[in-house]
């Protein structure tokens, strides 16, 4: 490759922000390929099972660590940020409401893995029409990347107890993007961590899934159980869980340094019809076709109408005692899935019990609870 002068790259380095701000992302840093100080920490988190049964987190561990193994030729990693946060963002009402969907902030609105990465590679082309010779790939949350090691290398921000990166500036509502390219650009410098004494994220989380400082057990985390997780949410945790269907906020919301958090300016990340304070009766009636049409463009898709409808199913277990929720329940049940069926023998069994029990006696409610236990609709 050609040599070029450190005042090159330099100025090339602050033309690469300046394009890169124009193109809506809210910082640009630059870091080099080396991550193996992260490399311990990662190892033991995965030794403890934290990653849950996302196993492929446990391969290609060598191209995680070093991103020129992932794309040779790589000497250094753009890492961007784009913020997300919608105006009127309602999270005090949106969780206070037990009857209503809580969805998190990031997928109300369009998938933002393609805009992010469409915008990465524009900002590559851009690079590339002053240097032919350039090789560049954009990743977004779509490999084995570290993204917010990377971005703490680069300056973003520091990496906060709840494991997000958090900015002085602009809090941690933001998505992270990172343009692997071939040139020795000067690199920027980590900023100082300030978390300090504060434990916010880790107190305040439903489930306690902040182990320790810096280290979430996923197994526990409401956004592993409700999106990643293919399975039967642990019964200990489903009460705990409220109405959140999709991903959790909390250790966001409670975080002191959101109070500097901007909102985005994409509208595609604007909240879509449905998505947002969404009454959950409504939501458990969406039949699969209703389903796949309503998250069409959006995150929540990929988590496919199973785990959509099982998610609701522990959420309306949540939700205050409603004749309507148990109706809708138990004429669910018959045509639901195995998976489904758990979890909507769970709500039902939530629901009798949250029954005024002026409405129905004791005796009745708990052979209720007893035939539903045995698979035994009500009416039978
Ligand atoms: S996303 Fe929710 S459940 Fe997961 S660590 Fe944060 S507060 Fe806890
Ligand atoms: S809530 Fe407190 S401890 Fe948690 S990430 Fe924010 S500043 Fe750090």
């Amino acid at each position: 490759m050609t040599q070029f002068s450190p005042q090159f790259l330099d100025q090339l380095s602050q033309n690469i922000k300046e394009w890169g701000k124009a193109l809506g992302f809210q910082q640009v840093g630059i870091s080099d390929t080396d991550i193996s100080a992260h490399q311990k920490h990662f190892e033991t988190w995965l030794e403890n099972g934290y990653h849950g049964e996302m196993s492929f987190l446990e391969r290609n561990q060598e191209k995680r660590l070093d991103p020129s193994k992932l794309h040779p030729g790589t000497m250094r990693v753009i890492s961007v940020r784009m913020d997300y946060l919608p105006p009127d963002a309602s999270f005090a009402r949106d969780l206070a409401n037990k009857q209503t969907a809580y969805i998190s902030r990031y997928a109300q609105g369009r998938d933002y893995h393609k805009l992010v990465r469409n915008r990465l590679k524009q900002l590559g082309d851009k690079i590339r029409a002053h240097f032919e010779q350039i090789e560049f790939r954009p990743f977004v949350d779509s490999a084995p990347v570290l993204e917010h090691a990377i971005a703490e290398k680069a300056g973003l921000g520091w990496t906060g107890k709840h494991s997000l990166t958090i900015n002085q500036e602009a809090g941690s509502w933001f998505f992270l993007g990172e343009l692997f390219i071939n040139l020795p650009l000067p690199i920027d410098k980590p900023v100082e961590e300030k978390c300090g004494s504060c434990n916010a994220c880790i107190t305040i989380c439903p489930t306690q899934a902040i182990v320790a400082p810096y280290i979430v057990d996923a197994n526990r985390c409401i956004s592993y159980l409700t999106i990643e997780f293919d399975g039967e949410i642990p019964d200990e945790l489903r009460a705990l869980m409220g109405n959140r269907i999709y991903g959790c906020d909390d250790c966001q919301l409670i975080c002191p340094w959101n109070r500097y958090a901007q909102l985005t300016e994409e509208t595609d990340f604007y909240a879509r019809d449905g998505m947002k304070g969404t009454d959950l009766l409504t939501l458990f009636e969406w039949d699969e076709a209703t389903f796949l049409a309503k998250t069409q463009g959006s995150p929540i898709r990929r988590i496919g109408y199973q785990k959509w409808q099982r998610n609701i199913s522990v959420a309306l277990g949540n939700a205050d005692y409603s004749s309507s929720i148990l109706k809708l329940l138990q004429n669910k049940l018959a045509s639901a899935s195995e998976l489904v069926a758990i979890h909507i023998q769970w709500a039902i069994e939530q629901q009798l019990q949250k029954m005024d029990k002026d409405q129905i006696p004791i005796r009745t409610t708990q052979r209720l609870v007893r035939s539903i236990n045995k698979g035994i609709p009500r009416d039978a």
